[in-house]
């Protein structure tokens, strides 16, 4: 399984007067399973297809380990590719639409055979295999289209856009595990484009974020959660995403309004730090402060980092409460236990904890409390 490596890889549909990947450098691992996650006409797309040759980047150089495939066509490439729509042989046998991509590439029969019947195995087609193909509903012949894509065992890389799209909800969940259980045996290197953080999360070793054309943060799923390095990082990923409060530092206090929030440390310098530290870690001036619904915790001692704010209301969730607050004008979701009671109107102390608090200027990770 290759790695696959982009140096400097961009891509303009318009000659260059707008950027739909901006001039990137980044590698996928072999044998990694990554999701590409980010709000819909981000690049995602334009990104997988230039992987997979459908697209010549505009700048720019494609490699497949040590190999340059910049100029190669996809059939030169050796990959698989999974669209969000179906795209099958609609007369032909299930069976023959999986063996397909694999008789084309000469393997032997009874390999053919073999791989037919995991792969139809795993994604619950075995039933199915003497049908046509077209006598299957939308969200089974995806299914079958995704079994052409993770068929072979010896591709450079498997390259998924939403396939999930037109398939059940409640099947989902079972696919994506599915997907993994495949992976795990081929271990391809598997690069999933999807706008849903959800899918992106449960599926993959490695979350690549995209933004407005461009790489902003990658990491393991919790990393993403835990430890955003961008805004929107934070805002794309959770449900609701993180609380953004407008602040500034001064002397090396955190501040919104008049009120103190905390101390600021510039990130790396959380453990044993002074207020010295603090600082001169931080320059005084502008700054966000995140914090995620999750980690907000309502009361607590007055000392500790945090502000105050007014209760305005409570989305009873059913697992949990959403908790609605002003600090000042600006919204802040706290995320309770069921049933706790807050009346609207009355006043509330937030406590922010430092090691999951952090402090944005321009957009970019700074610091934190
Ligand atoms: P979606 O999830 O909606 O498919 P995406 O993240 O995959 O979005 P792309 O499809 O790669 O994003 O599109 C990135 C940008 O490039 C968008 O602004 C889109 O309008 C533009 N774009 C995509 N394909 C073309 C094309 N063939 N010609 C001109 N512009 C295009």
């Amino acid at each position: 399984m290759a790695d696959i490596r982009l140096e400097g890889v961009g891509h303009s549909y318009d000659g260059g007067r707008t950027w739909a990947v901006k001039p990137m450098t980044w590698t996928w691992r072999g044998s990694r399973a990554y999701a590409l996650l980010g709000p819909s006409g981000c690049g995602k797309t334009t990104l997988l297809n230039i992987i997979s040759g459908l697209i010549i980047p505009t700048v720019g150089r494609v490699f497949f380990d040590d190999r340059d495939v910049t100029g190669v066509p996809t059939a030169g490439r050796n990959i698989a590719q999974v669209f969000q729509f179906p795209v099958l042989y609609e007369e032909m046998s299930v069976y023959d639409n999986l063996a397909f991509p694999l008789r084309n590439r000469k393997y032997p029969a009874k390999e053919v055979d073999q791989r037919v019947r995991q792969v139809a195995r795993l994604l619950s087609l075995e039933e199915h295999l003497g049908r046509r193909s077209r006598r299957l509903d939308a969200g089974r012949q995806q299914i079958v289209s995704l079994g052409r894509g993770l068929v072979r065992s010896q591709v450079a890389a498997v390259l998924l856009d939403e396939p999930l799209t037109v398939v059940d909800p409640a099947l989902k969940w079972t696919l994506r595990s599915k997907l993994k259980e495949i992976h795990r045996d081929t271990g391809h290197t598997l690069v999933y484009v999807t706008h849903d953080q959800t899918e992106a999360l449960t599926f993959a070793d490695e979350v690549v974020v995209v933004n407005d054309g461009a790489i902003v943060q990658a990491g393991e799923p919790a990393e993403l959660f835990l430890s955003p390095a961008h805004e929107f990082v934070g805002h794309f990923i959770g449900s609701p995403g993180m609380n953004m409060l407008p602040a500034e530092i001064v002397a090396g206090v955190v501040r919104i309004g008049p009120s103190e929030v905390g101390l600021a440390a510039a990130d790396g310098v959380h453990a044993g730090r002074s207020d010295v530290e603090a600082a001169d870690g931080l320059p005084a001036g502008p700054v966000r402060i995140g914090v995620r619904p999750e980690f907000v915790v309502i009361g607590g001692p007055r000392r500790s980092p945090g502000v105050a704010a007014t209760v305005t209301g409570t989305d009873r969730m059913g697992a949990y409460d959403l908790v609605h607050t002003l600090v000042g004008e600006h919204p802040v979701l706290v995320k309770t236990e069921a049933g706790a009671l807050h009346e609207p109107g009355s006043a509330a102390f937030l406590h922010f904890p430092a090691e999951r608090t952090f402090l944005f200027r321009d957009q970019v990770r700074c610091g934190s409390l």
